[in-house]
């Protein structure tokens, strides 16, 4: 079978190096028996992955060609390698408990990837992701940095986040023009946040789309008239979760009793 050729438009950057392969899924741990791995390309992570006796591996990716060398390369899985879009695969048709994700991730579409993942929170209990190195320590940095923004609020929010290690440029094939790194979420135990999730993800979101503002100023349109914080005199890189969780508490309470 003759290798796939690289893609561009689908972000396709083969990881040639077969240390770093085992690094990665050696990083993915085994608290749950089914892993769906995102975009397997040629199959550098798959292989170490369907081998593993503790996990029951899927696959999905949205190159043709790519799924015709797995099934071929891997003819006894080929029901599990599936050809398809992850952002609009239906999660629940595949998993009714819970699963990890892996992949070296398109970095074209990786915070969409996040998104999805953070809306299957109650299945996704794991994910061990290769990603942009810039990206990745924005997700991963507390707050108080200059970094921390939305998808950093978002994904700490329920996910603890853990930055395991920088992979060069040159161990792909072809080289992207920036550096990678390898990080893993773990569902964290929050459940409810004690106030409506579209009004904290609107905070989140009005916050730090005007981030030298307070947020007096970035969020005036959420609050009730005559609302008052001392959270208001800040910026949002200041606030951490709980913070954030406990102003749109606030927010609500005032709201139904003005
Ligand atoms: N895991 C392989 C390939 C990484 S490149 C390796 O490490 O070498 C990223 C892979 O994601 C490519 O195979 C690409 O075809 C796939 N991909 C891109 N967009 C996708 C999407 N929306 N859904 C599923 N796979 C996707």
């Amino acid at each position: 079978m003759s290798l796939v050729r690289a893609k561009k438009s689908l972000g396709q950057h083969f990881l040639k190096d077969q240390n770093i392969a085992r690094k990665i899924t050696d990083s993915l741990l085994p608290v749950t028996r089914d892993v769906l791995e995102i975009g397997p390309g040629m199959g550098v992570l798959t292989r170490h992955l369907l081998v593993n006796p503790a996990f029951s591996v899927w696959a999905i990716d949205i190159d043709r060609e790519s799924i015709e060398y797995l099934h071929a390369e891997f003819p006894e899985y080929q029901k599990r390698i599936l050809y398809g879009d992850f952002l609009k695969m239906n999660i629940t048709d595949l998993f009714h408990t819970p699963f990890s994700i892996v992949g070296n991730l398109p970095y074209n579409i990786s915070s969409q990837i996040f998104f999805r993942i953070i809306e299957n929170r109650a299945l996704v209990q794991q994910a061990v992701c290769m990603i942009q190195k810039e990206v990745a320590e924005r997700i991963s940095t507390p707050f108080g940095n200059k970094t921390y923004g939305i998808l950093s609020v978002f994904l700490q929010t329920f996910y603890d986040i853990e930055y395991l290690f920088t992979v060069g440029e040159k161990v792909f094939d072809p080289p992207p023009k920036v550096k990678s790194a390898v990080i893993r979420l773990t569902r964290n135990k929050r459940e409810d946040l004690g106030c409506s999730e579209k009004l904290f993800f609107n905070i989140v979101k009005n916050g730090f789309n005007q981030r030298r503002k307070t947020l007096r100023n970035s969020i005036r349109s959420l609050l009730p008239p005559g609302f008052d914080s001392d959270y208001l005199n800040m910026r949002p890189e200041q606030l951490n979760i709980p913070d954030f969780i406990q102003l749109c508490q606030e927010i609500e309470k005032e709201g139904k009793t003005s």
